[in-house]
This record gives C-alpha cells, structure tokens and sequence, in this order.
C-alpha cells in the first residue's frame, strides 16, 4: 500500500544531516529496556536512559523521525498548552508550579542537547512570538507574558506596531515574545538525536515495526513484523499520533490530527528582511493555529491544520497558499516548493497522558501539537522514573488509560470542528 505520509517530499528531508546508521531487527534478542518509536520520545528516552549506563533498544517501524519529529515546524516553544495559573488551578500550587518548570525548561532541553553533543543542526535562539489575531487575543498573550514575567523569564508585550515590524504583517494587533523560544531543522535533530544516543549505548532498529506486545513471567515480549522479536524487563512507548492496536484502546484515548505545512523557494533578500528581520518564529492566538518561520536559507514556512483525512494533491494545502498571500501580500508570488504534513495526538484534557497499564510497561502519549521540547524533555523525566522508580520525578501523574466517549466519530466531529474554526477564527 502507498505510504500515506511520505517524508520525501519535506523540506526536512531535502535539507537534512544524513540518517543514522540502523538496520531492521531480523534476530531475536534479549535486552534490559526497549523502547517503540523513534521520535523525540523515544529517542530522547533511549540517549537519557544510556547516559545512565543501560543499553536500551529502539525500534521505529520507519525511519528514524519518520513521525512528527522529521515533519514538524522546528518552532522550540516553552510551555504547555495551559499557563502557569491555570496549571495552579487545575493541579493545585505544589504540582501546578512543577509542571510548569517542566514546561518552561522544555526549549532548554532542546538547546541543550545541542549544545552538549554538538550537534549536526542548524538552530536560532532569538525567542519566539505569538502574535494575537484579537483583541481577546492580546488579553489572553499579557496575562500569558506577564504570569512567566513573574516567574523571572525574559518576556516582552508588543503592541500592534511592533507586532507588525517584527512578524512582517499587518495582521495582528499585537503579541508577546517569549526569549526562552528559538527554531531548529527538526529532522536533523531527530538524526543527530539518534547518533547521540546510539553513541551513548543505545542501539536503533529501523523497518522495525513493532506488531504486539505481551507480558509473559514478568519479562515483555515485542513483536517485530519480521518474526523477531526483542525480549526485555520493560517497555517504553512513545508512537503519538501514529499510535494504532499495540497496546488495547490506546489509541482512542487522542484524536490524531493532521498539520499541514508549506515552504516557499528561498526569499528574495529585501522580502527576508522584512519578514521576521530579527529571527523569531511565531504562531499565533487562533484556536486552529498558524504558525510560520523562515529556515536558515530564507524559505518562509507557513503551517496550520488542514483536512482530517490524509491529503489527495497540492488542492489539499491551497489554504496555507492563500494565508500567506494575505498575512504577507508580497510573498504572494514566490513558488511553493514544498507542500507536507504530519500526524499530532491530541488528548481530552490537552495535557501530555502517561500511563502504566501493567508493571514494566510505560507509555507516553499527547504532544498536542508541541512536541520538540516537550517530548524531548518527557524523554529525560522518563528515563528519570525508569532510573529511579520514582513517580515523582514525572511532570504530570500516571493515569489510567480513558478511551474518549464515541471515538469511532471523532473524525465527524473533528472536521466539524475545523469547518467551524475556520469560518469564525480570525478570517483568514
Ligand atoms: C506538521 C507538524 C508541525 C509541527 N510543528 C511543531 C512545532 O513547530 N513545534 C513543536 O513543538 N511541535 C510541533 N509539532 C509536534 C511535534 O512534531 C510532535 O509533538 C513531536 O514530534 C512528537 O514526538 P514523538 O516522539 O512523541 O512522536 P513522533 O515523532 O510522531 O514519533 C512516533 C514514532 O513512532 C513510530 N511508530 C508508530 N507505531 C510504531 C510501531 N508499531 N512500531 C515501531 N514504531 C512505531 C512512528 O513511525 C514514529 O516515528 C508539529 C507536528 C507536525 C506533524
């Protein structure tokens, strides 16, 4: 069957460092950890673990960063869906407070890792904007500036014309930066995230699809679709939006969405100079959010959701074509050269889920559509537990797997969602 979601046609994969060295799982093995897929999750979960001495297997069922890892933005945004005082609210202060470090320390991650192995990815670190589309908007980004203003991160409101000069559009009435933010090539860094773990200890199966696990004497089987299989103590996974029937009802705990992205051919250079002249990325106040950055050789990206189902031809991110045309009229005529997209997992309460249905087995899932930092940062909390047996050193608590109610019709209800979204979100 065609591969619906082929990384080929990315940017990413045109510009990326090369892949790893990997091969398929073809021969039984016994190990102490394994770990099902290779994005940041797992990967970042296999690096942490073999810092810490163990010798942990990976096995991606593509290639490595094949997931939303090779395909997304490479916007590094801190925080999580939720502020500061809603986490307080909803957590109560002791939890709330940790679960916002977590958050806050997700773009160091990141930048850190980079950094320590020196990393094969181009990268700025120039603080990212979130431009407000209303005037609720612009409410809603000061409370959001000023709660991490208080908590001591460099933080500035903008207000529409500044908004204007620093995003290159007239479209916003204002916004805020967040200094903590910065934007990388994601498919490099998936890569370079493998190399540093298979350096560390870890070894990486790719075209290793894992088709069952099961618990036998309290040692986990997992399955490959060769025959092979990888016996170990404990089983990590980490397959987000691209999560199936591995482990039962799983995969109706999210709605997995699609975002779609498009890149321009490199800007004319008074075009780049306008456009985000001091180096941010951005995304913005909308419910079904735009986000967009120029890479490092000056291409504009432009992202945001597009149909549910998998797409058909380029008609599929003609939306995406007509935004830039109206967030930046003088881009209008430059070629689209890229056109892809990607799978995110979205979960009830729009937080990250772990779970631990059976001794030994963990599972993480739920980026929520911001996964670079967050799920680089939950692999290290991960390997943490694993290390250490204690709960505690998880951002959000162990929770029992809940199907959503009526899952079977999320797509109805997603793409009804979307229509309605894209009718009264902003006009654009
Ligand atoms: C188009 C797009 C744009 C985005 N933009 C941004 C952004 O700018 N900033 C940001 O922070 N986040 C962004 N995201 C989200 C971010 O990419 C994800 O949150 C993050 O990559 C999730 O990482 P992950 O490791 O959890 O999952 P993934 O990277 O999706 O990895 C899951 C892996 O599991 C593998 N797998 C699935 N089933 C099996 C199996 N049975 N056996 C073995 N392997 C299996 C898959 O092949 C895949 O490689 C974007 C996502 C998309 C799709």
């Amino acid at each position: 069957m065609a591969d619906p979601f082929p990384l080929e046609p990315s940017l990413w994969a045109a510009t990326a460092v090369a892949p790893p060295q990997t091969s398929p799982l073809v021969t039984s093995v016994s190990t102490e950890i394994v770990v099902i897929g290779g994005g940041y999750a797992g990967l970042s979960t296999a690096l942490h673990l073999a810092e810490r001495g163990f010798k942990p297997i990976v096995l991606e069922a593509r290639e490595v960063g094949f997931g939303g890892s090779g395909r997304n933005g490479g916007q590094v945004i801190p925080g999580l869906k939720y502020d500061p005082d809603e986490l307080i609210a909803k957590f109560g202060r002791e939890r709330g407070e940790r679960l916002t470090a977590f958050g806050g320390g997700t773009a160091d991650a990141v930048f850190g890792l980079i950094d320590k192995y020196a990393m094969d990815v181009p990268y700025v670190r120039n603080g990212w904007i979130q431009g407000a589309h209303t005037p609720e908007g612009l409410e809603q980004v000061r409370r959001r500036a000023e709660q991490w203003g208080r908590r001591g991160v460099q933080v500035r409101v903008l207000d529409e014309s500044e908004a204007g000069r620093l995003l290159g559009s007239r479209r916003y009435v204002g916004g805020w930066i967040d200094g903590r933010g910065g934007g990388i090539q994601p498919l490099s860094y998936a890569r370079e995230l493998a190399r540093a773990a298979q350096a560390a200890g870890a070894t990486i199966h790719t075209q290793s699809p894992a088709i069952s696990i099961a618990q036998n004497s309290g040692r986990w089987t997992v399955r490959t679709a060769s025959g092979a299989t990888a016996t170990a103590d404990r089983v990590v996974l980490c397959t987000n939006g691209y999560t199936r029937g591995l482990w039962p009802r799983l995969h109706e705990t999210i709605i997995p969405a699609n975002s779609f992205q498009i890149a321009t051919a490199p800007l004319p250079e008074d075009l780049r100079r306008s456009i985000l002249p001091e180096g941010h990325v951005s995304s913005d106040t909308r419910k079904l959010l735009l986000y967009f950055r120029l890479d490092h050789t000056g291409r504009l990206l432009m992202g945001g959701r597009g149909p549910f189902r998998e797409p058909k031809g380029p008609e599929d991110w003609a939306h995406l074509e007509r935004i830039v045309g109206k967030l930046f009229p003088k881009v209008k005529d430059v070629p689209v050269e890229f056109r892809w997209c990607g799978r995110v997992a979205i979960t009830r309460d729009f937080l990250p889920h772990l779970h631990e249905p059976a001794p030994g087995l963990l599972i993480d899932i739920g980026c929520q559509g911001r996964g670079v930092g967050m799920q680089t940062a939950m692999g290290q909390a991960m390997a943490n537990y694993i290390a250490t047996g204690d709960a505690e050193v998880l951002p959000v608590p162990l929770s029992p797997i809940r199907p959503l109610p009526l899952h079977a019709l999320h797509k109805l209800y997603v793409s009804a969602v979307i229509a309605w979204y894209r009718l009264n979100d902003g006009g654009l």
